[in-house]
């Protein structure tokens, strides 16, 4: 498999540490608020890999941490620290609002068919083995005190920018203007890892440490929590781009200098979702979650096949327009599935089943190529082989693609199957419309399939007929 590594900024051959294993990190979600449908895309996309490299055979041990202490409103550091903003908001503790929005995420995960990576790990289970980190760090000359905080010293390291690949307005993130310097810091780059002084007098999580009472930066849970569960090599490391620069910069500086050997060989990027207005943020006020998608009639994983249809190393724009002829294609998938045969795979089908096959791990062999690998899924829809055939491929291509097309085709078919008050209603009308476009009366059949609408009836069109679901 070719994998795009932003170390290298080339798209590289996947060699694991250890033959036929990959061991694979996640930043999990800061659980201040709802995840937005940007940060999903990200996990979404994080799934997906790790499903794929299943499907090829490689025993995946996934960790992700849960973000639940020290991620300040600006990642240089500064600001408050996001658990707390939630916690005011909401007039409740740091730790209810972590549980709240931790049980959240995971529904919103589960609506979208990510899997639970094999550890999740609250940041605030593992303070003993950020000290030990951190400790480790001053002994060996990485860190120092000042002002009472521990802060890594990056003048220590030959390279610090190891990714290359940042916005100017990335880079900008420790000298931003209008953001108060940090007097302590010897450089503009330096970074908090452990925190007993800070603006705020307020924070209400603390533990004692060598340094005294205080709690950790944001970054050293990362570098400390995929140490304990995937030891000192591992294989790739995912996030968002924001992630990038400084979260990731960072936890190769200091898991670099704590362990003296390279550390983490492929680091996957997801680029944004974007709206309209520009980047995602959770600080406006109605941003967009799953249960709004749900709330406006969407699927969500209409939504997973909107992300799939697109590279995750492109910017997505979403929009309600694009969401909807995402809602419309996978109906429409839906109903074609839902009208195969339910019959046994044909292995006279064999040679053609292994091309199609092929395709679709040719297209994932290649920088995990999603929208072709959704093509490969409509190749089989259109290839000469049986229904048994086509809906066994479907079924395998969904190890990976998490579409849920033959739970949602078995949906279908048993609501076709038992008929419900009004049924004949709407078939009517669904004929009527029918009738009236092969009359060319496109007001009428548009006036019908309103009206349908405002019954809660969605209609889908393909190439056999038109459809219906409530
Ligand atoms: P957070 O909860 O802020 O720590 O972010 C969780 C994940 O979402 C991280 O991997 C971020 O890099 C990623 N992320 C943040 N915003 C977006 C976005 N608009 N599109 C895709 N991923 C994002
Ligand atoms: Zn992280």
């Amino acid at each position: 498999m070719l994998i795009y590594n932003s170390l290298t900024r080339s798209k590289d051959e996947l060699v694991p540490n250890e033959a036929g294993k990959i061991k694979m990190y996640t930043c999990g979600p800061t659980v201040y608020h709802f995840a937005h449908i940007g940060n999903l895309r990200s996990y979404i996309m994080e799934d997906v890999l790790e499903k794929y490299l299943r499907y090829a055979g490689y025993d995946v041990k996934r960790v992700m941490n849960i973000t639940d202490v020290g991620h300040l409103s600006s990642d240089a550091d500064t600001g408050e620290d996001k658990m707390l903003k939630g916690a005011k908001r909401e007039h409740k503790t740091v730790m209810e609002i972590a549980k709240f929005y931790t049980d959240a995420f995971f529904a919103d995960c589960a609506d979208l068919n990510i899997k639970t990576p094999d550890v999740v790990e609250p940041a605030t289970n593992c303070i003993p083995e950020f000290i030990t980190m951190v400790q480790g760090l001053i002994e060996k000359g990485y860190a120092y005190v000042a002002g009472g905080n521990v802060y890594f010293d990056t003048s220590k390291l030959d390279k610090y920018y190891v990714f290359g690949e940042h916005d100017e307005e990335d880079l900008a993130v420790g000298v931003r203007e209008g953001v108060e310097a940090d007097e302590n810091k010897r450089n503009k780059t330096d970074f908090v890892l452990w925190f007993t002084k800070s603006k705020f007098e307020d924070q209400e999580l603390k533990w004692e440490s060598p340094w005294g009472l205080g709690y950790p930066g944001w970054h050293i849970e990362c570098s400390a929590i995929s140490l304990k569960h995937l030891g000192e090599y591992m294989d790739i490391h995912c996030g968002g781009i924001d992630n990038a620069f400084p979260h990731h910069t960072n936890e190769i500086a200091q898991s670099e200098s704590y362990l003296g050997h390279k550390w983490c060989n492929y680091w996957f990027h997801v680029r944004h979702l974007n709206d309209a207005s520009g980047k995602m943020s959770k600080s406006k006020g109605e941003f967009l979650t799953v249960s709004l998608l749900k709330e406006k009639g969407y699927d969500p994983l209409a939504y997973r096949l909107f992300c799939l249809q697109s590279h995750y190393r492109k910017v997505l724009l979403f929009s309600w327009e694009n969401l909807s002829n995402a809602q419309t294609a996978y109906d429409k998938l839906v109903a074609r599935v839902a009208a195969l045969k339910d019959e046994p795979e044909n292995p006279a089908d064999g040679e053609t089943a292994d091309q199609l096959r092929r395709s679709f791990r040719d297209a994932l062999d290649n920088d995990l190529n999603t929208s072709l690998a959704v093509t490969a899924l409509y190749d089989v829809l259109k290839a000469k082989v049986s229904d048994g055939t086509k809906r066994a491929l479907i079924g395998d291509f969904d190890r990976v693609l998490s579409l849920g097309l033959l739970e949602a085709a078995s949906k279908k078919q048993q609501e076709t199957a038992a008929p419900q008050e009004g049924d004949a209603e709407i078939d009517a009308l669904v004929a009527a419309r029918t009738e009236a476009k092969k009359a060319r009366n496109f007001a009428e059949a548009d006036r019908i399939r309103d009206q349908l609408k405002e019954m809660g009836i969605v209609l889908v069109d393909t190439k056999e007929g038109t459809t219906w679901h409530r």
